[in-house]
């Protein structure tokens, strides 16, 4: 369009050195509680956590890194790592966080793929941090999360992070550039193929920070105290680190220890109001809290997501007087997407549909697009019936994939792998990942529907539902079952009890045709149960004939 009008305000870039002043000049009281790798709990103010930043911001300018370069970090969830996002993103950076939980060829390939020059290691990861060398030759530096006096480990140079940036004055201003600029870098768990890279930018950042603190967001505010047990290794913390700054919360960051004592003990302890993890964490604290008879004094919210929250959890969290928060997000979308909050305009008049809503994995926040398509990519209805391939597009979906030289879209939006139906009133819901769905005689079985039941039952801890080949229907869906370990019946008596809980609230042909009991069903390095490895595992299972 020529002859364009441009409005009058100011042109300043949406950076993250931006959160990071405001915090402190607003907030200064703002406290920031690690629970520390040392064991020991840490406590330091927002006006520390900016000075610190700023030196190692300034520690990093002394050895001439261009702007853009990727620093990695294998880090918990502490002080530390938060100065590393502002310190390393502020100062034009890319901080790349890595998932340790990852196999170290898979973490060799990623920092060589993203060619980091420094990485920053917890104490924790001291012995893959020595398998790794070798493996990492682009890296220049190692530097260990650690108090200066603290010998890092016995693999020669290793410097030690409080001695990096103890000769900086942390008299330093941020350096302003367009907002496009790369500021975090985090690569996909690589289900399939090489994990891939996803560059979020300055702005895509702030966007999202804005977007997820809304009321029909997260809803976080200056009142809260929030614990993001969602790693600061994966997809930014869901980036509570931005967010919780940016309106200006108490922040607790719960380090290595993430079982359900330790994260019941945090939450009490710290007075913390919301928080935020994927619903294997959240079983571990349940657990814990029935075994001990406990309850929730502080905890008021909690945003569950990563895979679909099983009903009961729902339940049993509503039981505690604890709001859960159903989100749906990706590592490509920054990640959050999607927020099952209900709106005045819903058709929610009973208990049992207000739940309903509760349970999908919601709406679309403002800047983020959907739909749902055929195979031929053509639209389909959202009347909650239609289901298809989701697609998304908006300011902080990928683009493309870091170094990968082709778009990550289709017909201009982003694919996300993911099945789903939308209904009139907006409302989403994932039916599965594409490669989890059984396809029974020609029509399509929810695995989340057929987990999200037996989950419910009070003897299951945890339950995964994969297809299993069979000579007349193509697949049929197997259940496997991680029970409880307090069992007094037979696991044959538990499995035709299983059987019987589906009646009723499935369509019969939906019933999965066995049950299987393991001890542990496997997690993702993203604490997700991992499907790919127990249909490896089963892939020759013969189910029983009718
Ligand atoms: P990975 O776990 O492989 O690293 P992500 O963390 O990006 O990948 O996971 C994104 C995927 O997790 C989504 O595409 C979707 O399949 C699943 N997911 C995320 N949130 C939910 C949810 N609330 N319900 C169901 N599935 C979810």
């Amino acid at each position: 369009m020529t002859n364009q009008l441009f409005g009058q305000m100011m042109d300043s870039p949406l950076l993250i050195s931006n959160i990071l002043d405001s915090a402190s000049r607003h907030h200064a009281k703002m406290e920031i509680v690690s629970k520390r790798v040392e064991g020991d709990i840490h406590r330091y103010t927002i006006s520390e956590l900016h000075i610190r930043s700023k030196k190692l911001a300034q520690a990093l300018e002394y050895l001439g890194l261009k702007m853009g370069s990727r620093i990695g970090t294998l880090a918990w969830n502490g002080y530390r790592h938060l100065e590393i996002y502002y310190g390393v993103s502020g100062s034009g950076l890319v901080c790349h966080t890595i998932n340790p939980r990852l196999f170290p060829e898979q973490i060799a390939y990623i920092i060589q793929h993203a060619e980091d020059e420094i990485i920053f290691f917890d104490l924790s990861f001291r012995t893959l941090v020595e398998h790794l060398k070798p493996l990492c030759p682009l890296v220049k530096k190692w530097i260990c999360l650690i108090d200066e006096n603290l010998q890092a480990t016995s693999v020669e140079n290793i410097e030690n992070y409080e001695t990096f940036i103890a000769n900086s004055s942390g008299v330093y201003e941020w350096p302003s550039f367009d907002e496009r600029c790369a500021s975090s870098l985090c690569y996909t768990s690589g289900t399939t193929g090489n994990p891939k890279g996803a560059l979020y930018s300055h702005r895509s950042t702030i966007l999202h920070s804005y977007a997820s603190a809304l009321p029909d967001s997260l809803c976080l505010s200056a009142m809260d105290v929030i614990l993001p047990i969602v790693p600061m290794f994966h997809v930014n913390a869901w980036g509570i680190p931005y967010s919780s700054l940016l309106v200006g919360a108490n922040l607790v960051l719960p380090g290595e220890k993430l079982d359900g004592k330790s994260i019941y003990d945090l939450l009490e302890s710290e007075k913390v109001t919301f928080s935020a993890g994927v619903p294997t964490v959240w079983a571990g604290v349940i657990q814990y809290i029935k075994n001990n008879h406990l309850k929730f004094n502080h905890f008021k919210r909690v945003v569950i997501g990563g895979s679909a929250c099983p009903p009961a959890m729902m339940k049993t969290f509503q039981d505690l007087g604890v709001e859960v928060i159903h989100a749906w997000g990706m590592t490509e979308l920054s990640p959050l997407g999607t927020v099952a909050k209900p709106k005045s305009s819903d058709n929610c008049k009973t208990k049992e549909a207000l739940e309903l809503i509760h349970q999908k994995q919601g709406r679309v926040i403002f800047g983020v697009d959907m739909k749902i398509v055929d195979g031929d990519l053509n639209k389909l209805p959202h009347d909650g019936k239609a289901f298809g391939d989701l697609n998304v597009k908006g300011p902080w979906v990928i683009n493309q994939y870091f170094k990968v030289n082709e778009s990550a879209l289709k017909d201009g939006w982003f694919p996300t792998g993911d099945v789903a139906n939308i209904d009139s009133d907006g409302h989403m819901q994932i039916t599965d990942r594409s490669k989890d769905v059984i396809k029974s005689g020609g029509e399509w079985i929810s695995s989340i529907d057929l987990e999200n039941i037996a989950a419910g039952h009070p003897l299951v801890t945890m339950a995964a539902c994969i297809a299993v080949a069979h000579s007349k229907w193509g697949e049929r869906p197997l259940l496997i079952v991680e029970k409880k370990s307090e069992l007094t019946i037979s696991e044959e008596e538990l499995k035709n009890d299983i059987l019987k809980f589906f009646e009723g609230k499935i369509a019969q042909w939906w019933i999965p045709d066995d049950i299987v009991f393991v001890d542990k069903i496997p997690l993702t390095a993203t604490g997700k149960m991992q499907k790919m490895k127990l249909r490896e595992q089963f892939k020759d299972y013969l189910l029983p004939t009718l």
